[in-house]
């Protein structure tokens, strides 16, 4: 630590840990810290943040957060209001003329800190911004000029040549001002549906490696009934660890096993759609590809209800909803089947599901989330093209051969026989008498046809794109 006696102001965010945190730790180098976290009135009313499951676990990892800083001497502190009203004024609270905070590349973060920095400024003080979230930034990977990779497979190749960083130990001891905290009673109390917090985090990323299942990823990562995955996915949405940790962990740099080579190349999805969503903010709105987006929608409301509730008559689809009504989470494999049912099969507009998404999820991340829905609609960077059409049943043999998935999400089909656990309705009345499942009464016959929901699904395209 330098003598300086002014405090530097450390505005937490989407980075809510300790250990390999630019921006805290070249505060903490300075001289005294004042941590802060504001809960933004505006963001929590937006549509995509009604999400009272991941919110919940914002505030578990929040408190976590506030735990380790009691730990080495400070204390968390949290205010209520729009952050270029509330950054500079704890500022002057704290008589602090730096703040630092960790770079956000979504169009709503973006503004946002434009907006802070400006206010800033104003009073004096600087917003001094640094990396952290992603493993490179936009601006440092080669090749990346202009429009960015658009094609996921050269981006790995020129990401994965970086190096992994190294460690950035979490400061021993902080120390500065102790300011008035509103609290966190504006989030919604309760357990939070996992663990959350920088240990939890850690527990989740050494259990995945220390498994066993890290290595084996590469085989199991599809298998929707497997806890093949690492569910790290909300620990990285909130910066709870960070790609950086996780390759570390992972044994970079060195080789890696085809398991958690296979592994790391599936977190640098999370880097390509965050370089993506930098260069083209409009696609938090709108179709990448501009022909897609005159797409003609149904948008049927009551076919939205059924498979947001999962009683499409699809085991598949229903299965993925209910997981994420029930764990917040769902598999990848199964986002992207119930995703593809929606767009394909329901004929409903990819941004409505994305909103369901955001809503449920508590990884739901603008970035991803986005990038996940126009993957799958056809309409985004290196997307599924739009003839390719998920076939549910299919999807369920081989992706949940057993039907072990289906089963446990859909208890109603428990005792369905797996030749007929992904098209139930096939069976025959003596079946459904022997399965204790009558079609139409105990489970909803399928809402639609596939197969001609297919073919109007790629004539709408088609249309579209003429
Ligand atoms: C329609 C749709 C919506 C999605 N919405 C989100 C979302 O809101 N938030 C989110 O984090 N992921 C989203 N994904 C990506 C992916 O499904 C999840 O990241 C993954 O299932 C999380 O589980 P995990 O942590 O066990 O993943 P693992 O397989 O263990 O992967 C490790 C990490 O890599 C990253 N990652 C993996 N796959 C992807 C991917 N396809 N795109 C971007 N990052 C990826 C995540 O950070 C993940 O935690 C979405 C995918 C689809 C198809």
């Amino acid at each position: 630590m330098s003598d300086a006696a002014e405090p530097t102001l450390v505005w937490f965010r989407r980075d809510l840990r300790l250990a390999d945190h630019p921006a805290l730790s070249a505060a903490a180098g300075r001289g005294p810290v004042v941590c802060l976290f504001v809960v933004d009135p505006a963001i929590l009313a937006r549509r995509h943040h009604r999400a009272p499951a991941r919110l919940r676990f914002l505030r578990a990892g929040l408190e976590a957060l506030d735990a380790e800083l009691a730990e080495r001497g400070v204390r968390l502190v949290v205010r209520e209001g729009p952050p270029e009203v509330v950054v500079p004024a704890v500022a002057r609270e704290a008589g602090a003329a730096r703040v630092h905070a960790t770079r956000e590349v979504s169009p709503l973060g973006r503004a946002r800190d434009e907006r802070v920095a400006a206010a800033l400024a104003g009073a004096g003080a600087r917003l001094v911004v640094h990396h952290g979230d992603m493993l490179v930034e936009p601006e440092d990977l080669p090749g990346s000029a202009g429009r960015g990779y658009l094609v996921f497979t050269p981006f790995f190749r020129a990401w994965s040549e970086h190096p992994v960083p190294p460690r950035l130990p979490a400061p021993d001891r902080l120390e500065g001002p102790a300011l008035r905290s509103d609290g966190l009673g504006a989030l919604p109390a309760g357990d939070p549906l996992v663990p959350a917090g920088p240990a939890a985090a850690r527990e989740r990323l050494v259990r995945f490696i220390g498994s066993g299942a890290a290595d084996a990823y590469d085989r199991r990562r599809d298998l929707m009934a497997d806890d093949g995955t690492s569910r790290l996915s909300a620990d990285l949405r909130f910066g709870m660890t960070s790609p950086a940790q996780v390759g570390r962990a992972l044994g970079l740099p060195g080789p890696l096993t085809p398991g958690r080579a296979a592994f790391w190349r599936q977190v640098c999805w999370r880097d390509f759609y965050r370089h993506h969503l930098a260069r083209h903010p409009e696609v938090a709105r709108a179709a990448l590809r501009p022909e897609m987006r005159a797409v003609r929608w149904d948008d049927d409301d009551a076919l939205l209800g059924a498979w947001r509730e999962g009683r499409t008559g699809y085991p598949i689809v229903d299965a993925a909803m209910r997981q994420l009504a029930a764990e917040g989470w769902v598999h990848n494999r199964a986002r992207m089947v119930a995703a593809s049912f929606l767009v394909k099969d329901l004929l409903v507009d990819w941004r409505r599901g994305e909103t369901v998404f955001m809503q449920g999820l508590l990884d739901g991340d603008p970035a991803n989330n986005n990038g996940g829905w126009q993957w799958v609609a056809g309409t985004g960077t290196d997307a599924a093209p739009y003839f390719r059409v998920f076939n549910p049943v299919l999807q369920g043999r081989r992706h949940d051969p057993a039907g072990a998935y289906v089963r446990r999400w859909v208890p109603e089909l428990a005792r369905v026989p797996a030749p007929r656990i992904h098209e139930p309705w096939r069976m025959s009345a003596a079946e459904q008498e022997a399965a204790g499942c009558r079609i139409g009464r105990d489970y909803p016959a399928p809402v639609v046809d596939h197969a001609s929901r297919r073919a109007e699904a790629i004539a709408r395209y088609e249309e579209a794109r003429r």
